[in-house]
C-alpha cells in the first residue's frame, strides 16, 4: 500500500473547525427565529420527518430539531437570513438519495427543496428549460420530452433524486459519453447564500465569458456554499432511434477495444458503454430473479451498449455494421440486441438494479466510486483484484460502471453470515487500499457521487495543499460562519 502522509490544514478558521466539538444543541429562541419567517405550511410536522433522517444505505442515521421546506425562493432567502443572524447551521436536502452522506443532518436545520416544483420556463426553440430544485430528474426528462426535446441526465435514482441534488452533486449516469455530467447540462443558476442573499444567476447563454463562472462553485459543492433553487438547464434533439445491446466479452481488455471501435466508427452515435463483470450479473438476477439472463452462457465480463441518432432506419445498419465486426475480432463472445423498447428496458433494469441488488443483499458492502483514464481500466481492475484478494482472498468483487467515462463501481462484498464486526471493521482499509491503486493510475477517488462525509478525510490527504487551500478559501468567502452543511466535503 503507497504511503499516505496527513497534510497539515494551513488555514486557521479549518482548523478549528475541524476540532469543534459534535453539534451544540441549537438554542429554542434560534429555531423560533426560523419558525417565525416561515409559511406555517413550510414546518414539517415531526411524523413527517423519518424520510429526512434515513440516509439510502442506512450509514448516517440523520438528526435534527426543525425540518423546514419553503415554498418559495424568496421564503428560504428569508429562512436564510434568520439561520445567518442567529448562527444556526443547516443541512440542504433534495431526494436524499446521495450515497456519500452529503445530506444527513447531526443536529442540524434540515432545509428540504421538495416544496420548489415550478416549472418556469422551456424553450424548445432555445434548447433550455428552466426549472426549479425541488423537481424530479425523471420529471424533468418528462418535461423535456412533451417539448420533443431531451434531458439526457440519467441515473439509477432519476424518479427521487432532485435537480438541486443532482446539481449539487455533479451527478454523471449512462449518457455522460455522450451529453457530459449535470455540470455540462447547466448554463445558468439561481441561488439562495448562506446570509440569504439571493444570486440570480438564471441566464439562458451559451456563450458568457465575464470573468469568473460562479455556477461552478455550487455545481458539485455539494450544499457547502448555498442553496441551489433553480436552473437553467440544456435540452438536445430527442433521438428517433435506439439499437440497445447486452454482450458477453472475454475481458476488460476487449472491452476497450469495443469501445474504441463503436466510437470511432459510429460518428457520435454512441450513447452509453456500461460495463459489469460477471459477479454484478448474478447478484441482480439472484435478487431480481424475474430479470431474464441477457445472454445464454454466464461469461466473466459483459457491455451493456447503446447508441442513439436524430434519424429514424440508419441506426440498426451502422450499429449492426460495428457489432458484426466485433464478433469477428473475437471482441464479443455472445450477445443479445433488444428488438423492442421493452426489451431493452429490461436489459437497461439489469444494470439500473446493480445498487439496489447490493443494497439488498446481507452482506456487508465496501464501495468505491472511482475513475482511471480509459486505456487504463483493465490494468487498473487487476491491481485492484490483487489488493484485494491479497487482504481477503474469498471477496467477492462487484464491478461495474460507466467505462466510456473511466467510471468504474469497485464494490467489495463481505461475507454472507453475520456476524459482520471483523468485516466493518476492515471497510476504510479496503478503501483506502482502493484509493491508491485509483492514486497509481492518475485516478480520481469520487467519479460521480461527491465526497460529503463517506470522503472527507481522504480528499485533505489526497488532494494538494494549494488546492485544498484555494478550496477552504472560496468556502471561508462564501459561508464565514460555516454554516452551510458543515463536516461535508471540506469539514
Ligand atoms: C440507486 C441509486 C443509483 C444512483 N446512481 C447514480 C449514478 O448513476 N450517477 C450519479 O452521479 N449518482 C448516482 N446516485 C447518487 C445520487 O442519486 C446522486 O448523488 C443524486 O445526484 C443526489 O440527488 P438528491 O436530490 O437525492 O440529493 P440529496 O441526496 O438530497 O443531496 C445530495 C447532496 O447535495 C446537497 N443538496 C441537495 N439539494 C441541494 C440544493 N438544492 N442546493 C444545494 N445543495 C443541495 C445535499 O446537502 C447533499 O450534500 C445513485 C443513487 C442511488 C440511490
Amino acid at each position: 500500500m503507497a504511503e499516505r502522509t496527513a497534510r497539515q490544514p494551513e488555514l486557521a478558521f479549518y482548523i478549528l473547525k475541524e476540532h469543534l466539538p459534535p453539534m451544540t444543541k441549537i438554542p429554542e429562541s434560534a429555531l423560533q427565529a426560523l419558525r417565525a419567517v416561515a409559511d406555517p405550511k413550510s414546518i414539517l410536522p415531526e411524523d413527517a420527518w423519518a424520510p429526512h433522517l434515513e440516509e439510502w444505505r442506512g450509514r448516517w442515521p440523520g438528526e435534527t430539531p426543525l425540518v423546514l421546506a419553503p415554498g418559495s425562493t424568496e421564503e428560504l432567502s428569508r429562512i436564510m437570513a434568520a439561520a445567518y443572524a442567529h448562527g444556526v447551521a443547516v443541512v440542504p436536502q433534495g431526494g436524499n438519495t446521495g450515497l456519500v452522506g452529503g445530506g444527513a443532518a447531526k443536529g442540524e436545520v434540515i432545509i428540504t427543496t421538495k416544496r420548489l416544483r415550478k416549472v418556469r420556463d422551456v424553450s424548445p426553440e432555445g434548447f433550455t428549460m428552466t426549472l426549479e430544485a425541488g423537481i424530479t430528474l425523471q420529471e424533468a426528462q418528462q418535461e423535456a420530452e412533451k417539448a420533443d426535446r431531451l434531458f439526457p441526465l440519467s441515473i439509477g435514482a432519476e424518479g427521487t433524486a432532485n435537480i438541486g441534488g443532482v446539481l449539487s452533486t455533479n451527478a454523471g449516469g449512462v449518457h455522460v459519453l455522450r451529453y457530459g455530467n449535470a455540470r455540462d447540462l447547466a448554463l445558468g443558476l439561481e441561488v439562495v447564500l448562506p446570509d440569504g442573499r439571493i444570486w440570480e444567476g438564471l441566464n439562458a447563454l451559451r456563450k458568457n465569458n465575464t470573468g469568473y463562472d460562479l455556477k461552478h462553485l455550487f455545481i458539485g459543492g455539494e450544499g457547502t456554499l448555498g442553496i441551489i433553487t433553480a436552473a437553467v438547464l440544456k435540452l438536445y434533439p430527442r433521438p428517433k432511434d435506439h439499437v440497445t445491446a447486452f454482450l458477453a466479452v472475454p475481458s476488460p481488455e476487449h472491452a476497450v477495444k469495443l469501445l474504441s471501435m463503436a466510437q470511432d466508427r459510429s460518428g457520435g452515435q454512441l450513447g452509453s458503454f456500461e460495463l459489469m463483470n460477471a459477479g454484478t450479473v448474478d447478484l441482480v438476477l439472484e435478487h431480481f430473479p424475474d430479470l431474464p439472463r441477457p445472454v445464454k452462457e454466464r461469461a466473466p465480463w459483459y457491455v451493456l451498449m447503446e447508441f442513439a441518432s436524430g434519424q429514424k432506419g440508419i441506426l440498426a445498419q451502422v450499429a449492426g455494421g460495428i457489432l458484426e465486426n466485433a464478433f469477428e475480432e473475437g471482441l464479443v463472445s455472445d450477445g443479445t440486441i433488444a428488438t423492442s423498447e421493452a426489451q431493452a428496458r429490461a436489459l437497461w433494469t439489469i444494470r439500473h438494479n446493480a445498487s439496489e441488488a447490493m443494497k439488498n443483499d446481507p452482506s456487508p458492502c465496501v464501495k468505491c466510486d472511482v475513475s482511471v483514464p480509459i486505456a487504463s481500466i483493465p490494468a487498473f481492475l487487476r491491481r485492484a483484484d490483487e489488493t484485494v484478494h491479497g487482504m481477503e482472498p474469498g471477496a467477492r468483487i462487484i464491478a461495474f460502471g460507466h467505462m466510456g467515462d473511466g467510471n468504474i463501481h469497485y464494490d467489495i462484498l463481505g461475507p454472507k453470515d453475520g456476524p459482520h464486526d471483523a468485516w466493518r471493521a476492515r471497510m476504510t482499509d479496503f478503501e483506502h487500499s482502493i484509493h491508491d491503486v485509483v492514486v497509481e493510475f492518475g485516478g480520481s477517488i469520487s467519479a460521480e457521487h461527491g465526497i460529503g462525509q463517506l470522503k472527507r478525510d481522504e480528499l485533505a490527504e489526497r488532494k494538494s495543499p494549494v488546492e485544498m487551500d484555494l478550496m477552504r478559501a472560496i468556502k471561508h468567502a462564501i459561508d464565514p460562519k460555516g454554516l452551510m452543511n458543515p463536516g461535508k466535503l471540506l469539514g
